[in-house]
């Protein structure tokens, strides 16, 4: 039987699997009525803290957030250049604007991590901070991005938002450069059934101001030490993410298991996909290409997307719709080029990723992936590749 319909990701069905224990955990919060701050949120605080291998974790109302309240923890000297990547979602770089800081965008090398190398050419005496974001699932190169660092005297932000349970040289990461932040928006690795987000560092101090930040600068109920805003996670959030917790090991396998096996199909079908260097990767794909990016020795991927490279992106996403396949695009503009940054200086700087966006194209991956269906999104990738 072929298959004819592949979604991107399956909610539905992950919660089907879960119901029983999600409905108790619901109804022990509506039991409770302890909505803001109450007994699952720490619980869950500290489970994802020692998921994720950090000393502390701060539940949180978003990603964005988490991001935002991390910035404004470091204390930074108001004005700042920050270091981000040129392709990432713009959360990430709303969060230095936001904090007060000046946003700086960085290349991408063929990982889709910070290129270390770029990062340093954007170095001023203004700069004081990096935001590496583990896109896609995979950690930047965090040993470049550290000691590139310590030689500069500036912090290291992990966005993290879509790596949970992702490793850096053996290490979960999160809390291996100054602060991380992590999304549990509901279609990310580990997703809420609404907003969710959380901080987790090793720094107790830092851990202290961004607890105190997200709850109104809150000392004690009504003594407020500075004004802080309102970004504490849903206890429901929390105790969904509790339940959910003990299985993102399992699924985070079927992802790693599902990445491998396109991989090894996509090389056989596309010979040269898996391994160009990096001055041949860069380039545009030719008419039926198709080019995998590089995952680096260093890390375990947490795929939370499976990103590939084609020409005639707008053909190949036609083709597979048709065969009920779904697919997306991650992302489809640089973030200097996007209007929201059309006075910004870098809005006509040239990237080695500059051309990327209009050949990337995401894959379905997830929980509910089967060997078949991977097998035939894989069909229909290499019958595109002949029309094209
Ligand atoms: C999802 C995401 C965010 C923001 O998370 P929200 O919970 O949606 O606010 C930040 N950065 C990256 C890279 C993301 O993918």
């Amino acid at each position: 039987m072929t298959i004819d319909h592949v979604p991107f990701l399956d909610l539905r069905r992950q919660h089907s699997q879960l119901r029983e224990e999600l409905d108790a955990t619901i109804g022990a919060v509506l039991d409770k009525a302890d909505f803001v701050k109450g007994a699952a949120v720490g619980r869950f605080e500290d489970h994802f803290a020692e998921y994720q291998a950090a000393q502390h974790c701060i539940a949180v109302g978003n990603g964005t957030d988490a991001l935002e309240i991390a910035i404004e923890a470091l204390d930074l000297p108001p004005g700042s250049e920050i270091i981000v990547p040129a392709n990432s979602f713009i959360a990430t770089s709303e969060a230095v604007t936001r904090t007060g800081h000046s946003v700086i965008f960085a290349d991408v090398d063929d990982t889709y991590t910070l290129n270390p190398e770029s990062v340093e050419s954007f170095i001023t005496d203004r700069t004081a901070a990096v935001v590496g974001v583990h896109l896609y699932g995979q950690p930047s190169d965090l040993a470049s991005l550290k000691s590139l660092c310590l030689r500069h005297d500036l912090r290291l932000i992990e966005d993290a938002a879509q790596a949970h349970g992702a490793e850096f040289q053996g290490k979960r990461v999160g809390a291996l450069g100054d602060v991380g932040t992590f999304s549990f928006f509901p279609g990310k690795n580990l997703g809420a059934i609404g907003d969710a987000g959380a901080i987790v560092t090793n720094d107790s101090d830092l851990a202290k101001r961004c607890r105190r930040i997200a709850d109104h600068g809150r000392v004690s109920k009504y003594d407020h030490d500075i004004e802080g805003r309102n970004s504490r996670m849903d206890t429901i959030q929390a105790a969904v993410l509790d339940a959910k917790l003990p299985h993102l090991d399992g699924w985070l396998q079927t992802r790693r298991d599902t990445a491998a096996q396109y991989r090894r199909l996509l090389i056989d079908e596309f010979p040269g996909a898996g391994d160009a260097p990096f001055a041949e990767w860069r380039k545009l794909c030719a008419p039926g290409e198709l080019k995998l990016g590089r995952v680096s020795a260093s890390v375990l991927h947490s795929y939370h997307l499976f990103v590939v490279r084609v020409s005639s992106r707008g053909a190949v996403q036609k083709q597979l719709r048709e065969a009920g396949i779904a697919s997306g695009v991650h992302y489809p503009s640089l973030l200097p080029r996007l209007s929201a940054y059309e006075d910004h200086p870098q809005s006509a700087q040239a990237f080695a990723c500059s051309a990327w966006p209009d050949e990337l194209l995401s894959l379905p991956i997830g929980d509910h992936m089967t060997q078949q269906m991977t097998d035939r999104v894989v069909e229909v990738l290499a019958e595109t590749a002949t029309v094209r």
